[in-house]
């Protein structure tokens, strides 16, 4: 399987050394966790399983069922973020390659207007659906989201991270949203590891479909504060340590969040409402225009 590549732009600096620039980890680190947080986001839009990695309920492959049933029977444990992504005892099926537009890996992501590729370099063969959702996972980041790290520290404290806009996406098969959902609702069956972890999974996990999207405006400190009082839960503030569910944009003139439920978001929604911001569109939206 030959290199897949995206060619991207920086409207704002991207942070690439994941949580500590100290410890040397190489940029491509910080940059698969966001891209991995996004097609999470998104699998379990479609209604499919994807673990929280961080989590100790977290995948691992299965060597017993590897034994007995081979590459099937092993990847019987494994979501389908973490069969791309990799988990315990299963390597990513890509390594990602960050260069300039020329290809030179000597490339600094710390300005604006700054043209990258990244360089998708399969180590396994990828599924038309595994494309296909990454091919989204960039539109969404491109239209919605922010790609690295620290995007959400606002200003003045720190500068807007992780804007980009997408030049040029990574090819993918042309698929309906009805093939993917069969797909991934045919791993969530065909496994009942993965239907008890999918049954019991916790609410304040991201879903794309509780999430919510403006593309035309950016919300300050205090707007912020007023749409996470929205939340009577207190999900949405956050707390020491946890932060917030809404992050906004500055240079990109754009702000997002998420919450666990209809009920959640339909208060949030009706909050902006009150505060006179208009063209919100819910993850529920996005999903249907897939
Ligand atoms: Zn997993």
């Amino acid at each position: 399987m030959k290199e897949v590549v995206a060619q991207l732009k920086t409207i704002s600096p991207v942070w690439t050394a994941g949580l500590d620039r100290a410890n040397n980890s190489p940029r491509e680190v910080g940059l698969v966790g966001s891209l991995r947080w996004w097609y999470e986001v998104l699998v379990r839009g479609l209604c499919g399983y994807a673990c929280d990695p961080t989590d100790a309920d977290r995948c691992s492959f299965d060597d017993d069922g590897y034994r007995r049933g081979g590459l099937e029977g092993g990847l019987r444990t494994v979501c389908p973020a973490c069969q791309m992504f990799g988990c315990g005892g299963w390597s990513s099926k890509f390594r990602l390659l960050v260069t300039d537009d020329k290809g030179q890996p000597k490339l600094s992501l710390d300005n604006k207007g700054v043209t990258f590729q990244l360089h998708f370099l399969p180590t396994k063969a990828w599924l038309p659906t595994e494309q296909w959702l990454l091919g989204q996972v960039l539109i969404l980041i491109d239209h919605y989201g922010a790609l690295g790290g620290r995007t959400t520290l606002k200003p003045p404290k720190m500068p807007d991270y992780g804007q980009v806009q997408l030049l040029k996406n990574v090819p993918y098969p042309k698929l309906t949203r009805r093939e993917v959902e069969t797909w991934l609702a045919g791993i969530t069956k065909g496994s009942e590891n993965i239907s008890r972890r999918q049954s019991t999974q916790a609410p304040q996990i991201p879903r794309l479909g509780y999430f919510f999207f403006n593309t035309e405006q950016w919300l300050d400190t205090k707007q912020m504060n007023q749409v996470v009082q929205a939340d009577r839960t207190g999900f949405m503030a956050g707390r020491r340590g946890v932060s917030k569910k809404i992050f906004s944009s500055q240079p990109a003139k754009r702000f997002l969040g998420y919450t666990t439920d209809q009920r959640m978001l339909s208060s949030v929604l009706k909050t902006l409402e009150q505060m006179g911001i208009s063209n919100v569109k819910t993850g529920q939206e996005v999903l249907n225009a897939l």
